[in-house]
């Protein structure tokens, strides 16, 4: 008997639709590969890091064409929190640790340019995606208040880095209306907006300056040629000189091994019904997007219809939750009680890559003709359009961004693919645990 296991792109065939694809606009690009094709540039993988390394090469006189197994945004790009965060996913005083104080600062850097970079992207493009300043880390521990000073002492003495407000207990019982918290950090120059919508956004760029794209239409191999490199689609080829594979939590076996380096884990968010502006800022003053403090995140935001967009944590299986509603909504009734009689309108899941250093993995493969980009670790909303971009200079021999994120070590992890499940399930758990623990 054949067992087959599904890609992890077709968990979202015939799924419920999620708030993002309730409010954006019908995606009315249909193109699916219907014979072979040439191409100077192949992107596998349309979510944002596909789209705008794609966008970059545009007018670099190349010819790009991008393939998407299902259609554009449905990854993680398309279905995210849609915090817009500065930095990486671990903060400057890990990157010192870890790589010394020159490269922190260099990480940091691309961290500030990847959020002006979307920024830059949404004015140039007009991208209407609802975009609103700050994000609010809380402290879900009496103790949190610590780090928080601590970080903007360090980040003032050292990057000479201001756009923090810090909220005592007072305050962020003002700025949030929950028990739960004790203290905030909030980050003004970060940003939440609606993640699909400038997904779509950044399509209809690459479409006007002729990348081609083609939906339905999954890898299933990629091979070496010696002068070209050959991949497969159904039952067409495309023959490319080159190839950037931008697949992230849903890469599967696609590149080999390389799908031994992160975990792809899945995570989950709610929206309510709408609950009016007056209420929204009953709950959240300000309308900025929020994280806490634990391994295993909440984060929630208002919608530009004034819904709470609420996300809960990780789950252990391969496979979606069958009620992700229930899953999370638990999450939100222990932030917001008052919203137990609330209906709740879209429930969804996502995949998401995380590295075990949460830094993102980016390289090369194929005599320097095949790229890759992904392992944003939660934090990739910027970082992907980054990435996209920094593989796009690295082919315009522009700059050698590119290399210091592919010169980071990454660790694999063991078990091959019948023990690595159990492996990051037990980590989940771990995590939940050391969460529960900080809290007593
Ligand atoms: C629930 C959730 C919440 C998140 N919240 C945040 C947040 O608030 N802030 C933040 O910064 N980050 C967040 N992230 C992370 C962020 O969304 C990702 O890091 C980012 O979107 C990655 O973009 P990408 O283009 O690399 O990958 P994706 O958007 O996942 O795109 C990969 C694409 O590749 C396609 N694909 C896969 N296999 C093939 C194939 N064989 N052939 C062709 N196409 C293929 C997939 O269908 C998919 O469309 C979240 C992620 C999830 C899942």
């Amino acid at each position: 008997m054949f067992i087959t296991k599904k890609r992890t792109y077709e968990q979202h065939h015939n799924e419920n639709p999620s708030f993002y694809q309730y409010s954006a606009p019908i995606n009315k690009h249909h193109k699916q590969i219907k014979e072979n094709i040439n191409t100077d540039i192949c992107v596998v993988g349309g979510g944002l890091t596909g789209l705008s390394a794609a966008l970059n090469l545009s007018n670099s006189g190349y010819t790009v064409t991008i393939i998407e197994a299902n259609q554009i945004g449905s990854g993680a790009s398309g279905r995210n929190g849609g915090q817009l965060g500065i930095g990486m996913r671990k903060d400057q005083f890990y990157l010192e640790k870890k790589f010394g104080n020159e490269k922190a600062k260099m990480f940091w850097f691309i961290g500030l340019e990847a959020v002006q970079e979307v920024i830059d992207i949404i004015n140039n493009y007009k991208i209407d995606c609802a975009i609103k300043p700050g994000v609010l880390h809380v402290g879900n521990t009496k103790n949190d208040y610590k780090y928080f000073l601590k970080e903007i002492d360090h980040m003032q003495k050292y990057y000479d880095y201001n756009d923090f407000e810090y909220l005592d207990e007072k305050m962020i019982k003002e700025e949030i209306h929950s028990e739960r918290y004790f203290s905030g950090l909030l980050l003004k120059d970060c940003y939440h907006l609606n993640p699909l919508k400038l997904t779509y956004g950044l399509m209809n760029a690459c479409l006007e300056k002729g990348v081609k794209i083609y939906q339905n239409s999954p890898a299933s191999k990629i091979i070496d040629n010696s002068n070209k490199i050959s991949i497969k689609v159904n039952s067409y080829e495309i023959k490319t000189k080159k190839v950037i594979v931008c697949c992230n939590g849903y890469l599967d076996n696609l590149l080999g091994s390389v799908r031994s380096y992160f975990m792809p884990i899945n995570n989950y968010i709610i929206a309510t019904e709408p609950l009016g502006d007056e209420y929204a800022k009953k709950l959240i003053k300000r309308n900025v997007a929020v994280s806490d403090s634990r391994f295993m995140i909440d984060y929630f935001r208002f919608s530009e219809d004034y819904r709470l967009l609420f996300g809960g944590p990780e789950t252990i299986t391969a496979n979606f939750v069958k009620d992700a509603k229930k899953f999370v909504l638990k999450r939100m009734l222990k932030v917001f009680p008052e919203l137990n009689d609330v209906k709740i309108d879209f429930a969804w899941g996502g995949t998401l890559a995380i590295s075990i250093n949460r830094m993102p993995q980016f390289g090369t493969l194929m005599k320097n003709n095949l790229y890759y980009a992904h392992g944003y670790s939660g934090h990739g909303l910027a970082m992907s359009v980054m990435g996209g971009k920094l593989i796009a200079e690295k082919i315009l021999e522009k700059n050698n961004k590119f290399d210091l994120f592919s010169s980071i070590n990454h660790f694999k992890i063991p078990g091959g693919d019948l023990l690595r499940r159990p492996i990051y399930s037990t980590a989940i758990i771990y995590y939940r645990i050391l969460d529960y623990i900080s809290r007593l």
